[in-house]
């Protein structure tokens, strides 16, 4: 059977506390709620942070913190963050790759968010993927437009990303590609061959983006990070509530839930 990996973002940068009141923001409740996740069946967390007055933040410190309490809980994969939040500086964005996390996402290219933009220029891609080639850090392609997909193959033809890639198409982020089931397959058909990739929908695109995984042949990233709601107007309990759904769902689909183990081997982890 094939195996269907889920990703849980459970807090990302831009959702706060007044659209989500179980959001978690220390370290702690950060590594609670993944734990959660991970017991639902999530086999890998999509990891950002907070200070203190929970804003986002990419210090190191509080990375560390965050990883080393969800390392005593479980053996997920981390994934964290190197988007961070808008406004932030390229070196302050790269810090979290110095703990060697297993995986990091890289923004495969400038991308309008809401009324602000995160840049992601050639140059500043060829800087993180040098910094994750040095720590074995496997990338996880982070498109939020066609363009970002050919912006991924030009570093892959100057050597600068290894196979087997993994991109995560973020859709619907306003401002970026809507999703839609057609540029859903637009996007999987220009992936160089062989290549996985997660789909990841923002807001009300959420639950119908689990389904286009499950179409076509993808994995699924659901959280907070991403969709609060867990139906129209009902705020989600928690983010294990959303990956417990899209457990039940890829079951139905006659799909395996993978554990972590199974994802350090698919995407040739430095743990595996
Ligand atoms: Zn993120």
């Amino acid at each position: 059977m094939s195996q269907m990996i889920i990703t849980c973002a459970i807090t990302g940068a831009e959702t706060t506390r007044e659209q989500q009141p179980a959001l978690p923001l220390t370290p702690q409740e950060i590594a609670n709620s993944t734990y959660e996740a991970y017991l639902a069946g999530a086999s890998l967390v999509h990891l950002h942070v907070r200070d203190a007055a929970g804003k986002p933040t990419q210090d190191i410190k509080v990375f560390q913190e965050a990883m080393s309490l969800i390392r005593k809980k479980c053996d997920i994969v981390i994934e964290v963050t190197t988007g961070g939040a808008v406004g932030m500086s390229p070196e302050e964005r790269l810090q979290p790759i110095q703990l060697e996390p297993e995986m990091a996402s890289l923004d495969c290219g400038t991308v309008n968010f809401g009324d602000e933009y995160i840049v992601n220029t050639l140059p500043i891609m060829r800087e993180f993927a040098n910094a994750m080639n040095a720590k074995r850090v496997r990338p996880t392609l982070e498109c939020f437009d066609l363009g970002h997909i050919y912006a991924s193959l030009q570093l892959i033809k100057e050597g600068l990303l290894k196979p087997p890639y993994h991109y995560g198409f973020v859709m619907n982020v306003p401002g970026g590609v809507p999703y839609t089931p057609e540029n859903l397959t637009l996007f999987t058909n220009r992936m160089p061959a062989g290549s996985f990739h997660t789909v990841m929908g923002v807001g009300r695109a959420s639950l119908p983006a689990v389904y286009g995984a499950v179409a076509t042949n993808g994995f699924i990233r659901v959280g907070f990070e991403d969709n609060v709601y867990f139906s129209k107007g009902v705020l989600a309990k928690s983010n294990a509530e959303l990956v417990e759904r899209a457990v039940r769902i890829s079951r139905e689909a006659g799909l395996n839930i993978a554990k972590p183990s199974d994802v350090r081997q698919l995407f040739q982890l430095r743990g595996a």
